[in-house]
């Protein structure tokens, strides 16, 4: 099964979003949890969370990826910063517990001169006290670009992340296709290679969705700017490839490329044509 979807805005809410992705050929899709610069999150309304439970098991949908604003820093100089997303990854937390078993997807952070492997150490500490056992969420660390001082550019940083994660169980990673390849992952000629990579240092068990995007820039650029599918630098070849390896099969693959939703209905149709099983 192909799961297919895009970012999708959750102003008129859950079902909306469910019933918006499949009238565009979607079975899975992302939302941000709250505004990324404000930071107050609407009220939750517990009837709508159910409504779009039902929907989603009625139409065969995966598990969406709930996407943690971006401006949130985990691993700031700032211990204000630091304490604001760990504040606001809770709230969300808490409020995805009205949709068990889905993902939420952070960005690790900047360490800002601090060196990586400060951040490192403080976004797992975070991690730690955020994460809850009894919890119906997974939450994933987001493959980075390596733009200025982020943490989370290499597999070996994701998995130090995840090594000092007391509840491991709870975590796992989401691959961004622009980033890995703007991190300089040639997923383009060595699409094999590099899962294999991800398998060695990470464990392919924690990948657990996919952000689908080309990348206006080439290979090793380390600068994070979106290009629809098939118009930048991994081409629509090799998004062919990636949404049929078989390695990846099950996966939620979610569309983030500069389109409106007529643009990603049509990148999600050309994708399922393609689609090779
Ligand atoms: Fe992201
Ligand atoms: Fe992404
Ligand atoms: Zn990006």
């Amino acid at each position: 099964m192909l799961y297919l979807g895009c970012h999708l805005s959750s102003t008129k809410g859950f079902l909306h979003m469910g019933e918006e992705a499949l009238s565009i050929g979607a079975n899975t899709f992302q939302f941000f949890t709250r505004n990324p610069r404000g930071s107050r999150a609407k009220a939750m309304d517990e009837q709508d969370a159910a409504a779009l439970r039902r929907f989603m098991e009625e139409h065969g949908f995966s598990a969406f990826v709930a996407h943690a604003p971006y401006t949130l820093n985990a691993c700031s100089a700032n211990q204000q910063t630091r304490e604001f997303a760990l504040e606001t990854m809770t709230d969300d937390l808490a409020r995805l517990e009205y949709l068990p078993g889905n993902l939420y997807n952070f960005h690790p952070g900047s360490h800002v001169g601090q060196g990586a492997e400060e951040g490192i150490r403080q976004i797992a500490a975070a991690l730690n006290q955020i994460l809850q056992p009894g919890q119906h969420t997974t939450v994933l660390l987001e493959t980075m670009a390596g733009k200025g001082s982020e943490v989370g550019r290499s597999f070996e940083e994701l998995r130090a992340i995840l090594e000092q994660v007391e509840l491991k169980d709870k975590m796992g990673v989401c691959l961004d296709t622009c980033h890995v390849y703007d991190a300089g992952y040639d997923i383009v000629n060595d699409l094999d290679g590099v899962l294999r990579e991800f398998d060695r240092v990470v464990g392919l068990d924690r990948l657990r969705a996919v952000h689908l995007n080309d990348s206006k820039n080439p290979m090793g650029s380390h600068k994070d700017r979106h290009e629809k599918i098939g118009q930048g630098s991994l081409g629509l070849e090799a998004a062919v490839r990636i949404v049929s390896h078989p390695l990846l099969q099950g996966l939620p693959f979610c569309l983030e490329t500069p389109n409106e939703l007529p643009g990603y209905q049509a990148e999600i149709a050309l994708l399922r044509s393609r689609f090779q099983r």
